[in-house]
């Protein structure tokens, strides 16, 4: 079984808006459409471990950080 997440975070600064992360785990992950970049949902750290993770390591500016 895979360890649980207590935190998720997007950093703003890094992230471009590439909409993977919000396709890999769109129950964690929203997109903002008017500011062009992700958010994290409120109950992302409920998600599936994996999928959070697959969405982490699919950020190409490595912009989500898990705790
Ligand atoms: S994958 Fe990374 S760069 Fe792309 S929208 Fe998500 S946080 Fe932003």
């Amino acid at each position: 079984m895979s360890e649980k997440i207590n935190k998720v975070k997007i950093d703003q600064e890094k992230c471009i808006g590439c909409g993977a992360c919000s396709m890999y785990a769109p129950e964690a992950f929203g997109f903002d459409m008017e500011r062009g970049k992700s958010f994290v949902k409120e109950g992302a750290e409920n998600t599936d471990p994996e999928k959070i993770k697959e969405a982490a390591s699919s950020c190409p500016v490595q912009a989500i950080s898990i705790e």
